[in-house]
């Protein structure tokens, strides 16, 4: 039995949950705590947005007040609930190409569980859009641009993050331009995606499953094949629900496993997204 077969993903931790501090989400970090809880779970990671430099007309991240609150009150719980869950403080940190030694410096300032690599924010004409949206302006812009470039681009930048930044895991890998209908990967990205699960391998970091893509699609971000080749090269994985409110913690983590298994007996080389 090949090691994918025998694999089964951890579902006893959520690793990655946002709360209304990255102001595009709801509920306070205690409801989190206690919908972790709820279902179950040993682990819960809070993985808050940290962006730098965008230009873009609403903040869909923490402002250092909002960080040093987030540590407050996460050590806080963290004491609380001691010995009935385990409460990780993490960030899910947006690559920008212009400042990465900003991002550095401010990775620097607080003693994190876990460092989530994302890329949100593509650069255009002197301002922003945001690549992960569902806002047809965005979509129509995007196809203005060429999806093919913007997702070479969106793939080069995850690749010169992971190379960057002091990360630990890359979050929904495939999760650029989810809601656009012309993303088609092409050779020049396929080729990109295999060198960051090259990346990742060769240090030793994680690959996030996140389920939120049950959601959108049916199944998790990243696609089977992308998962399937992470598994074979023995690339960790972490779990997560990308929660942007408290009842989607732990969301369809009861699907991952079954879902795994189907993937597994398919037995055939995907390599299309
Ligand atoms: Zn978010
Ligand atoms: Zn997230």
């Amino acid at each position: 039995m090949s090691q994918t077969n025998s694999r089964q993903f951890a579902v006893e931790r959520d690793c990655h949950v946002h709360t209304r501090l990255c102001h595009h989400a709801e509920g306070e970090m205690a409801e989190y705590v206690q919908a972790a809880l709820h279902k179950d779970l040993k682990g819960l990671v809070f993985l808050e947005h940290f962006e730098t430099g965008i230009n873009y007309f609403e903040p869909t991240w923490l402002n250092e007040d909002d960080f040093a609150l987030y540590f407050e009150q996460g050590l806080s719980l963290r004491e609380e609930y001691r010995g009935r869950l385990e409460i990780g403080l993490g960030v899910e940190v947006g690559y920008n190409p212009s400042r990465i030694n900003e991002t550095r410096e401010f990775l620097s300032r607080y003693n994190w569980d876990l460092i989530g690599l994302s890329y949100h924010y593509y650069e255009y004409e002197g301002r922003h859009i945001n690549m992960l949206s569902h806002k047809q302006q965005n979509m129509d812009e995007f196809s203005a641009i060429g999806v093919e470039v913007v997702i070479r681009d969106y793939l080069r930048g995850l690749l010169e993050g992971l190379r960057q930044l002091p990360i630990n895991v890359i979050c929904h890998l495939d999760a650029a331009l989810r809601h656009h209908n012309e993303v088609i990967f092409n050779e020049e990205h396929l080729e990109l995606i295999r060198l960051i699960l090259s990346e990742i391998a060769a240090r030793g970091l994680a690959l996030e499953i996140n389920t939120s893509g049950f959601a959108h699609r049916g199944e998790p971000y990243p696609k089977g094949w992308i998962i399937r080749q992470a598994l074979e090269m023995g690339i960790k994985t972490t779990v997560g629900s990308d929660a942007h409110r408290p009842t989607e913690v732990g969301r369809y983590f009861e699907h991952l496993n079954p879902w795994l298994l189907q993937l597994n007996n398919k037995g055939d080389a995907v390599t299309g997204i």
